[in-house]
């Protein structure tokens, strides 16, 4: 059982392990990443090749990799660490996050052993840099309805892969490609298919809001004959593949966004502090503290309900597989992801405006962090899409028995043919479960600045709460219960923060 004792995962919880490889994490971006960043951001993909290996040599991209194919074999939040450490520049952090994530884990997890001897530890060293192909330009949220084919030889000894994929990150220099087709149009299946193989070309690379220094390509596969060895798990089973590698992807996420928040909130803070206006730093001006306050309140909400979740998962890992784990918290990887992404996209909104006019200029690094914050609301599945799962996978588990809902809950006022509805429901839950893990990490830590800290969220997660509810009630045609709440004088509270904040010149909890 998850959080048997009551208590939850969090970062206070970290060993020697987990510092130290934060540590590495840290050095390995103000060494490499740092001085290289013009370059990469250049979309110099020599340099961002030359980088990744050399995070790969300090085992980076593979805390997940079992250490019998060259990996570390850390825990989940290990990889947490290293994916909030490398967060800090969202261009670098997409290729690296391919590297460790979406584009190697796929063979990893779901390999033969024959398949994992072949690609895993040249994966490892990043001699081979992989990809994830699942989109088309008709199949996003839709993925499922891929136009991508594969048809048996007559011989039996290989398909024959037909099928154009699109917003490939990495695509440009990838070597090895996860792609899913439907085996004689019918059966989603996911293959494993090299970059030198006839009949495989990737497109020009993307004209892009965001991410100046990723790589993202169309990928096209005209007639490639891939071996049967090549199918990666099995024909028709390839949603299995697709969907769990997702769902980590969605907890990984969130994590992506804290280690960007992390940055511009320092910079805001560096900013906060020596921008003078009316004869003092305009970090002495109350709406400033106030703005300082919720950043970092929401990214330390953000952050606790990352790991207790990551905690969840390595409690279930104690005896399932990874996978199996990260599945039974699809919902709140769901919420996470969803929670994640928007407080990244507040973050980095409030940071420009903190800049001002500065904020609005190339030569500051908050105008790249706000652009590159918006993608994440729409990759890894939509904030839309994942609104509409967490509450649909939530009812199905309850229908099916594999959970056991309180009576009357909020969830038996669901018409699920409203998707507005249905979403309402989500934020509910997300917000529910957001303000909880606040203010359990508090409680547990006892710190003056987390306690403030949830004292703010509970404020704001209230109101959102009671406005989705509203919602749920009113379209479910019930009554509405009065909502009027006492208002707290939440005045003092952000300023004390931002007082912390200001003296630490980062992010602190
Ligand atoms: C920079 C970048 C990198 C990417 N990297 C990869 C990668 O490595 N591999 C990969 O496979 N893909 C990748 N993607 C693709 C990405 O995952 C898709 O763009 C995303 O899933 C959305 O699909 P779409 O663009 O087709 O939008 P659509 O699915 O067309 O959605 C358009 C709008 O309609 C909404 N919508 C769609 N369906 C519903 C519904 N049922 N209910 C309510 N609203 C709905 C969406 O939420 C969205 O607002 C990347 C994309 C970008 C931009």
């Amino acid at each position: 059982m998850c959080e048997p004792t009551g208590t939850i995962f969090t970062p206070e919880d970290f060993t020697e392990e987990h510092r130290a490889i934060a540590k590495t994490t840290e050095d390995f971006f103000r060494k490499e990443v740092e001085p290289n960043l013009d370059a990469i951001l250049h979309q110099d993909f020599a340099v961002l090749r030359r980088v990744l290996t050399k995070s790969a040599e300090l085992g980076l991209v593979a805390t997940m990799i079992p250490e019998a194919y060259g990996g570390m074999e850390m825990d989940l939040a290990s990889a947490m660490i290293v994916t909030e450490g490398v967060a800090r520049d969202a261009s670098y952090a997409s290729c690296h996050g391919a590297q460790a994530g979406i584009g190697a884990l796929p063979v990893v997890l779901f390999g033969t052993e024959e398949q994992k001897q072949r690609y895993v530890p040249r994966l490892v060293t990043a001699e081979l840099v992989p990809a994830y192909c699942l989109t088309e330009a008709h199949a996003g949220s839709d993925a499922l309805n891929t136009r991508s084919r594969a048809v048996l030889s007559a011989d039996g000894t290989h398909y024959v892969l037909t099928g154009q994929k699109m917003w490939i990150t990495n695509g440009g220099f990838a070597d090895l490609f996860t792609v899913f087709a439907k085996v004689d149009g019918e059966k989603f299946t996911a293959f494993l298919v090299e970059r030198g193989w006839a009949g495989v070309s990737v497109g020009a690379e993307e004209k892009k809001m965001g991410l100046k220094g990723a790589s993202t390509t169309a990928v096209y596969f005209d007639n490639v004959r891939v071996p049967v060895e090549n199918v990666l798990g099995e024909v028709g089973r390839g949603h299995i593949i697709a969907f769990n590698i997702l769902n980590l992807g969605r907890l990984k996420l969130a994590m992506f966004a804290h280690g960007e928040c992390k940055e511009a909130l320092a910079h805001s803070l560096r900013y906060a502090r020596e921008r003078q206006a009316f004869g003092k730093p305009i970090s002495e001006f109350g709406m400033i503290q106030h703005k300082l306050a919720e950043m970092a309140t929401r990214m330390f909400v953000n952050e606790s309900m990352a790991y207790r979740i990551t905690g969840c998962v390595q409690e279930v890992q104690r005896e399932r597989p990874l996978m199996a784990a990260v599945e039974e918290f699809a919902v709140e990887c769901s919420l996470v992801k969803i929670f994640g992404s928007e407080v990244l996209g507040f973050v980095t909104d409030e940071a420009v405006q903190i800049h001002g006019g500065y904020g609005y200029h190339q030569d500051y690094a908050v105008e790249r962090l706000y652009r590159d914050a918006r993608i994440y609301r729409i990759f890894e599945g939509t904030n839309e899409i994942n609104r509409t799962l967490a509450t649909t996978m939530l009812l199905k588990r309850a229908r099916t028995g594999r959970i056991k809902l309180p009576k009357d809950s909020l969830l038996d006022l669901i018409d699920e043919s409203q998707q507005e509805v249905v979403a309402a429901a989500s934020d509910v839950l997300m917000y529910t479960y957001a303000l909880e893990s606040a203010d359990l990490r508090a409680a547990q830590s006892r710190s003056a600045h987390m306690l403030d800290m949830a004292e703010v969220f509970r404020e704001f997660a209230t109101t959102q709460i009671e406005s989705a509810w509203r919602l749920v009630i009113a379209a479910a045609g019930q009554k509405l219960p009065p909502f009027a709440r006492p208002a707290v004088n939440l005045v003092p509270v952000r300023r004390r923060i931002a007082a912390r904040l200001l003296d630490a010149g980062k992010y602190t909890v």
